[in-house]
């Protein structure tokens, strides 16, 4: 049945990006980030998670990237030593800035008065077929826990990108089944600005986010989206692969 078809919560922004995308991740063909662009992913994300921990310091920076390889031993392992060591160095040549945003990030959570931070928290609904592991679960002075995304890329001027918006009210759907809890706020880390922006969960958006797993179902299922034909197909590194199959449900998409 469709609706026992299995996602996760970090597909849905594949889907917002290009439904087509999605279908062939479905398929096994993905295209892996620069190792360079890893390397810098992982870094801000590692130093996210041990903000809360450990004061930012040079130091705490170079331990740091030593960790990265050790952490994330199957993603970086081929990656080549002088990438390694060149990232290391515009790093370490960035560390004022790092503990700057670092400082940051650690206010606003000091600010808030949370209870605890937890990393990862894997949750798994039956109900919705979904999965996913926010990057933090805040648990308020009230038992309430709220969900935290962290981005590694660029933020938007005001408010949060919509596939931020999606990621974070699916989380919510998924803490609120597991706790039963109602959960109306989740927040958004923009590492590299070193800024938390707070997320009304709204109810348009739930319907949203709803409406968007049905099609990404549909997909698993089977069903070929179009291709976009759109500018993004331009720089998309999966063109070669992206091939014109017409279905007769796509013009859902
Ligand atoms: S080429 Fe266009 S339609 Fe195909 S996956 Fe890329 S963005 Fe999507």
């Amino acid at each position: 049945m469709e609706a026992d078809i299995q996602l996760k919560v970090s597909e849905i922004p594949i889907y917002l990006t290009c439904p087509k995308k999605l279908y062939l991740h479905y398929q096994g063909i993905q295209v892996a980030p620069e190792s360079e662009q890893l390397l810098d992913n992982l870094f801000y994300k590692e130093l996210s998670y041990q903000i809360s921990e450990i004061d930012v310091t040079e130091e705490m920076i170079e331990l740091l990237l030593d960790d990265i390889s050790v952490i994330y031993r199957e993603r970086t392992g081929s990656i080549e030593p002088e990438v390694f060591n060149a990232f290391r160095e515009r790093i370490i040549s960035c560390s004022e800035r790092i503990m700057a945003i670092a400082e940051r990030i650690r206010s606003f959570y000091v600010d808030m008065v949370v209870d605890s931070i937890e990393i990862g928290r894997f949750l798994s609904s039956k109900r919705f077929s979904l999965s996913g592991s926010p990057d933090k679960v805040l648990e308020h002075s009230d038992g309430v826990t709220t969900p935290v995304i962290i981005k590694t890329g660029r933020m938007p001027e005001n408010g949060i990108w919509k596939d931020d918006r999606m990621r974070v009210t699916a989380y919510a759907i998924l803490l609120e089944d597991d706790t039963g809890d109602v959960i109306d706020t989740g927040f958004v880390e923009y590492i590299r600005e070193g800024e938390v922006r707070v997320v009304k969960i709204r109810e348009s958006d739930r319907r949203h986010v709803l409406k968007v797993l049905k099609m990404m179902r549909r997909i698993k299922g089977g069903v070929i989206p179009d291709r976009l034909d759109s500018e993004l197909c331009e720089t998309c590194l999966l063109q070669d692969k992206c091939l014109s199959e017409r279905s007769l449900l796509s013009r859902f998409f």
